[in-house]
């Protein structure tokens, strides 16, 4: 059975897109543990990061510092931390965080639960910077 994941990339399940080639797919976590908490996924479906092949992950970081560069000049925040950590989504993502302080990207913290609306708004500043 496809992942969430795949099933979001296939545009089976909706997200908000902050960007997307041949090979990876960028968009919002619905749950941020920040504003313009976004989820880099690779199309492949593979569960373990680690488990891609090396020239994939580098391109897979290769996309997500383009997707950086869009959260900073789009959200207010001093950088973009990034994180693996995978136990509840069995399909390889990088978390990609607007933070200013290090408790920003403290995933025990009660998460922020932003509206439809607020999630469109985001994604759409996000991806107007995306180059
Ligand atoms: P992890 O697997 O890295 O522990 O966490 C998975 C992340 O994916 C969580 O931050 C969660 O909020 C996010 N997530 C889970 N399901 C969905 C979904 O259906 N849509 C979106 N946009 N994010 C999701």
């Amino acid at each position: 059975m496809a992942s969430i994941f795949s099933r979001i990339i296939a545009g089976e399940i909706p997200s908000h897109k902050v960007a997307e080639n041949d090979e990876f797919y960028a968009f919002l976590d619905i749950n941020p543990v920040a504003k313009g908490h976004t989820l880099v996924v690779p199309k492949q479906e593979v569960d373990y990061i680690f488990d891609l092949d090396d020239d994939v992950l580098g391109r897979m970081m290769t996309f997500a510092k383009r997707v950086a560069a869009a959260q900073q000049a789009a959200i207010p925040c001093k950088r973009i931390g990034l994180t693996v950590i995978g136990l509840e989504v069995p399909h390889a993502h990088i978390h990609l965080i607007p933070i200013t302080q290090e408790p920003d990207m403290y995933f025990g913290k009660e998460k922020l639960t932003p509206s439809q609306e607020e999630l469109a708004e985001t994604a759409k500043k996000i991806r107007e910077k995306y180059k």
